[in-house]
């Protein structure tokens, strides 16, 4: 297990206990023959540990609320274990784990100037991109997942197409593909008997 990890499963096994640490930063983690060792109890406080989450690598970060937890929350993004939780798509920030799989409903977010097809084109482009960039080893799966996605029933303009309610239904059908089903191939899950 590399030393990142390692510190996840010890921090979560602290938490587990019911101690918050309050002050993880570099030199309060020793390298104790590879093993890290946490250190300076000083700033730590009872805590019940609320996470909700299993911490998953290589997913797309879920947000602190969700998660349930801010220090370990915290911990994960500076140690990289996620993926980034956000990404652009035209002029707005959008979360990874809801569109990543799902140009078409990502397309749905578009400003109402942009033609339904640029939408769309322009959300499978931000979606390669972003997978190229940060999940260059899964690359191949991850476009299978996003090409297994079948287009809505629509190829007209939005503009004709907002009073027609079957649109909206059978997008949501088709599109429904979450990450949490398929995680990337190279994930790993963090257990307290580790
Ligand atoms: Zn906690």
């Amino acid at each position: 297990m590399d030393f990142r990890r390692a510190l996840v499963c010890a921090m979560v096994a602290i938490h587990d206990a019911g101690v918050r640490h309050f002050d993880i930063r570099n030199r309060n983690v020793l390298d104790n023959k590879g093993f890290p060792m946490v250190i300076d109890f000083g700033e730590a406080e009872d805590h019940e540990c609320e996470c909700t989450m299993e911490i998953v690598e290589n997913i797309p970060a879920p947000f602190d609320s969700q998660f349930g937890c801010d220090e370990l929350h915290q911990l994960c993004i500076d140690l990289r274990i996620w993926k980034p939780g956000m990404f652009q798509y035209i002029w707005s920030s959008q979360p990874a784990a809801d569109y990543l799989c799902r140009p078409y409903s990502l397309a749905e977010t578009a400003p109402e100037s942009w033609s339904y097809e640029d939408a769309v084109y322009e959300a499978y482009r931000v979606i390669d991109e972003h997978l190229k960039e940060f999940y260059p080893e899964d690359y191949s799966g991850w476009c299978k997942m996003v090409e297994k996605m079948l287009p809505p029933s629509r190829s007209r303009s939005r503009a004709s197409d907002e009073t027609s309610p079957s649109a909206s239904a059978s997008s949501a059908l088709n599109d429904s593909l979450s990450l949490s089903e398929i995680p990337p191939a190279n994930t790993t899950t963090f257990v307290d008997s580790q």
